[in-house]
């Protein structure tokens, strides 16, 4: 006989369910819409009722739930403190849903990145890592740490919030008042807001002339070799291979793992330049026994099932 944790990510379009054993495999999932424009209550209500349609699944017993969510969280007290994408200002999670499902198992609520760092640590890439940096890059950049066995989270619970660190004061600006975060180079974001910058400088690149471009084309015409694509992805490594520099510098981890959607279409063109980058801007000592890895739990909600059994 097993055990099962209920995982629920708290997403901007999409909440999704996920019901896992010890070992990350996912034996039931499942999604809803979240729909925050009908208010807190509404999302909650079928939360709940998401819940309960996996829950009633399970063959084997539950032993708590959970909760990745955007935002700044107090995982102490299971409370989203604010949250741009749900629009959100101190909802508590943690009590929201346990009253309504009304189940004697503990309700774990974390911010969705460090869900996913101990996703990586229960059940992926980082199982027996005592130091491990997470970086989460899909359509912003997300990072989480566990060093010394302690999943970093600071005073504010904002530690790894190295997204909106400026890494250049005359860079590029950023929606949130800095200029040169690294999430406007290494992100969804940041490669558009790239390739509107250098498109201009490069007339003869196919990808200059590419109507409505995508992420996804940018991705794909960098592994063509396209030279506007290349500018792009330069900088994007650039800036990464900085933020992976400094994050060595202060956390001496031996292990970073890339996840999230764009940083594993990316892994094989980044690779080599963050192995090299690292090795140029850091230590010997610092940099000696650094690996880089994959993200192996693609599934948002298993992480945050994780939290049941590692927090
Ligand atoms: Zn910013």
């Amino acid at each position: 006989m097993t055990s099962l944790a209920l995982g629920v990510d708290i997403g901007g379009t999409k909440i999704a369910f996920a019901l896992v054993d010890r070992s990350g495999h996912v034996h039931v999932d499942h999604r809803i819409p979240t729909l925050p424009a009908e208010g807190v209550s509404a999302v909650f209500d079928r939360m709940a009722d998401g819940a309960r349609t996996v829950l009633r699944q399970a063959d084997q017993p539950i032993v708590g739930i959970g909760v990745g969510s955007p935002g700044i969280i107090n995982p102490v007290s299971g409370v989203c403190q604010h949250s741009v994408n749900l629009g959100w200002t101190d909802v508590p999670i943690r009590d929201e849903l346990r009253r309504r499902l009304a189940l004697d198992v503990p309700v774990v609520v974390h911010h969705d990145t460090n869900a996913g760092a101990v996703g990586e640590w229960v059940f992926g890439a980082a199982r027996g890592e005592a130091h491990f940096v997470y970086l989460a890059i899909g359509t912003g950049l997300g990072m989480g740490a566990v060093i010394e066995n302690r999943l970093l989270l600071g005073r504010n619970f904002m530690a790894m919030e190295f997204g909106h660190v400026s890494l250049d004061p005359n860079g590029r600006l950023c929606p949130c008042g800095t200029r040169g975060c690294g999430e406007m180079y290494i992100s969804g974001v940041g490669l558009l807001a790239g390739f509107r910058d250098h498109a201009p400088h490069f007339p003869d690149s196919p990808l200059a002339h590419q109507p409505d471009t995508t992420v996804n084309d940018i991705v794909a015409a960098l592994y063509a070799g396209d030279p506007l694509a290349l500018a792009i992805g330069n900088e994007a490594a650039d800036k990464l291979t900085a933020i992976s520099a400094y994050c060595a510098g202060i956390l001496s981890p031996g292990l970073f793992i890339i996840g999230g959607g764009l940083g594993l279409a990316l892994y094989d063109w980044l690779l080599p330049r963050l192995e090299d980058g690292i090795r140029t801007r850091t230590l010997p000592g610092t940099h000696d026994h650094l690996r880089f890895a994959r993200s192996q739990v693609t599934a948002s909600a298993a992480g945050a099932a994780a939290l049941v059994w590692q927090l």
